[in-house]
Order: structure tokens, then sequence, then C-alpha cells
């Protein structure tokens, strides 16, 4: 597998947010979201080639957390997925994987599916960018079966207050979604800009019922360093 990195922090998101994790980038997206903050790791060949093997011998020197997370790039389009997991649950261990919903897997031995939409405000300015991203950043088929199919939970990224009725729409479209496992998150690349728009979604949540999605990575390193 193509690995960009593997590293051991606190999960940043979502409802595991504070929990020590070992976290394994796989390399590649199809997707440009403009506001991405690991566009180092969606090139195909970005990173090295690790065998399965090796990526759980790596997880395993990390034993101080059973929790894995596997992110990208885009996890769910690399072919050796299910192989990894199934590695992963052999040794007994906490599995999330992070991706935007725009394919699906059957039968992974997942715990976590951790769901991020993109919505139209991901689109990159570049004309010749944003065609390819508009035309797959969304699947809502592929959406329902994932939550169809597995735990999930799904975050979705809030740039501004105009983005809740595509934001609902888009819960509605997927149907079947249990509103208490949905959360919104500020669209931040720095604490700055986190700190900024946190107080416009936390009055989203509080309208919508949604639960506010943490961003700790950004809060206690300012996306600078793994070293927290
Ligand atoms: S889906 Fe995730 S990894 Fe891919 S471009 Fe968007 S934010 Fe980056």
């Amino acid at each position: 597998m193509r690995v960009n990195e593997i590293f051991y922090s606190l999960q940043g998101e979502g409802f595991l947010a504070g929990v020590p994790s070992v976290f394994i980038r796989l390399a590649g997206c199809s997707l440009r979201c403009r506001w991405c903050d690991t566009k180092y790791a969606l090139d195909q060949e970005a990173g090295f080639h690790y065998s399965t093997d090796k990526i759980v011998q790596a997880v395993q020197q990390q034993a101080r957390s059973k929790f894995v997370v596997i992110t990208g790039g885009e996890p769910m389009i690399n072919p050796d997925l299910p192989e990894l997991v199934q590695k992963l649950k052999a040794s007994e261990k906490h599995i999330t994987i992070e991706t935007a919903g725009i394919a699906f897997i059957p039968d992974l031995a997942c715990d976590l599916m951790s769901i991020s939409p993109k919505l139209s405000n991901s689109t990159p300015a570049a004309p010749q960018l944003a065609a390819v991203h508009e035309d797959s950043r969304l699947d809502i088929a592929v959406l329902s079966e994932l939550i169809d199919n597995y735990k999930y939970q799904l975050k979705f990224v809030v740039d501004s207050q105009a983005d809740l009725p595509e934001i609902q729409q888009t819960v509605e479209k997927i149907g079947n979604v249990d509103s208490d496992k949905v959360m919104l998150m500020p669209q931040a690349k720095t604490r700055e800009e986190l700190l900024a728009k946190s107080p416009m979604v936390a009055c989203l949540c509080k309208q919508t019922g949604f639960a506010f999605g943490q961003r700790l990575h950004l809060l206690l390193r300012n996306n600078q360093t793994r070293s927290i």
C-alpha cells in the first residue's frame, strides 16, 4: 500500500475526539477540496510502499492505544483496504475509517465509519479542478449504503451559516440518518480561524440539534506538528 505517514496522536475530530490513537494516512484522493489540510497525501504515489503486515507491525509498536484511525487521502479507494482492516482487527484494534463517502466497500471489520460528505464550499477555485471535483464530491447512493451498513458519524465542514440549507438537504436526501450522529465542524486551517468561526457553528448546532464537531488538532497544535 502507499502510506503517507503513520503516527501517534490524539483523535482531533468526531465523537472520539481526544482519544489517543495511531493514525495511518494512506496516499491518494480523487477530490481536490479547496481547504484540504492534507494536500501532501493526495497524490497516489505520495509517501512510501508498505505491505499490510508492515503497517500492522508499525501500529503494534504504538502499544499505548488500541484505537487506530485509517485516514488519507481517501482510504476507501484503496484496493488493499479490506486486507489491512482484517489484519488490524485480528490484533484487536478499534478501527475508524475516515472517508468523504465517495466509495463503498462491503463487509469491512471497521468499528466506526467517519464520513465527511463534501459540500459545495469545498469546490476549488481553479476551473479545471472545480469541474471534476463538482462531479465527484457527493454520491448520495454511496452515502446511504455506508450509513446503512456501518456504525457511523456524519461530519459536515461549515464555512458560513449559508451552508446550513445544503447540509439539511443532503441529510434529507441520504435518508435514514440518525440526527444524533450528525456533527458540524468549523472550516479552518488555523487555530485563529477555528476560534473565529466556532460561535457561528455553535449557533447552528443549537438551532438544529446537531453536535458541535471538535477540531482538537488545530486547537492544540495549530496544525503545525504532531508532537501533542
Ligand atoms: S476528500 Fe479529504 S483528503 Fe480528499 S481533498 Fe477533500 S479534504 Fe483532502
